[in-house]
């Protein structure tokens, strides 16, 4: 389960302040300290801990809390707002297009899902929006990511647009065409991806984006890369406009850093989760339910 260390450590940390009449700055100190160690292993980014401690020091130690009957709890309150603050405030949903399609064009690294996140968002719109999808299979250089798109479309009964092409954009092109015949609602266009990120590869996610104009470009990462998912997502952030991040295999994330820092590193909502191999494993993020979750 996601953050079963760091929501063990930190309802710790917490629990010895809640028992006290009176909180000295000594008991914040060891208190913060313990908060810190704790975020570090979950491998949060070492910058956002700092300023979160800071916040968190800052807050705790103003008079409001020092003279109030339970100052316990509202350290916790405090620590509950700041988390929520570091994972973005509020839920993010997604761009709509003032005329249909709304587009959506799904990038990141092989491996970290996108095809089967692309299943799970077509699956999440037709069960919430009604919506009638149309899928576009720009993964031309893994075969086997054409067909596990086109077994997806089977199992929703979505249409899947797949061409014999070297040339993605012009896939992308005829696909948007199709669906502007088909007048489908959204159309999820799904790319390639590497090891790691190269110039050749940016470039045809360049070149696709100029001809879709996607009204959202969503990074899906793995969240059990940790803090590498914040880096892959500032370099796909510096060459693409990136609208948000879908965090994938939270399911299999024991600690919680990519989650927990991407937002404050990188500025990205992340809008979804995946939590499993189904296609129904897909969840709107909401930084404040996370928080409440982590601290119990
Ligand atoms: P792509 O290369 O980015 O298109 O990745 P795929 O969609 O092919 O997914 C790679 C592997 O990750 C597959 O075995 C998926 O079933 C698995 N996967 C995708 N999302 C999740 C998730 O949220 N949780 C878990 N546990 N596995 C996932």
């Amino acid at each position: 389960m996601a953050f079963e260390n760091l929501s063990e450590r930190l309802q710790k940390a917490l629990k010895n302040l809640t028992g006290k009449g009176k909180i000295s700055e000594a008991d914040i100190n060891d208190a913060s300290r313990e908060i810190r160690l704790a975020l570090l292993e979950a491998d949060v980014n070492f910058k956002v801990v700092k300023d979160f401690i800071k916040k968190i020091k800052k807050e705790a130690l103003g008079k409001e809390v020092q003279e109030s009957l339970n100052p316990g709890q509202q350290i916790i309150k405090i620590v509950d707002d700041e988390l929520t603050k570091m994972m973005g405030e509020e839920a993010v949903s997604l761009n709509k297009s003032q005329h249909i399609p709304t587009i959506i064009m799904m990038v990141g690294l092989q491996g970290t899902g996108k095809t089967t996140t692309v299943g799970k968002l077509a699956n999440y719109l037709m069960k919430n929006e009604k919506a009638r999808p149309l899928l576009i299979a720009g993964d031309i250089y893994r075969p086997a990511a054409i067909d596990q798109l086109k077994q997806i479309g089977q199992q929703l009964n979505v249409p899947v647009y797949s061409e014999d092409n070297q040339d993605v954009a012009e896939i992308v092109k005829h696909g948007l065409e199709e669906a502007d015949k088909n007048k489908n609602d959204y159309v999820l266009i799904d790319t390639a991806g590497r090891l790691e990120i190269d110039e050749q590869l940016m470039d045809e996610l360049k070149r696709v984006t100029a001809v879709a104009h996607p009204d959202n470009t969503l990074l899906v990462v793995d969240a059990m890369t940790g803090q590498a998912a914040t880096q892959v997502a500032e370099g796909f952030n510096n060459d693409l406009d990136l609208t948000g991040i879908i965090l994938t295999k939270l399911d299999g994330d024991t600690r919680g850093g990519a989650a927990l820092s991407i937002r404050a590193v990188t500025g990205l909502p992340i809008i979804f989760t995946g939590q499993g191999e189904k296609l129904t494993d897909l969840s709107t993020f909401h930084p404040d339910r996370m928080a409440s979750r982590i601290l119990g």
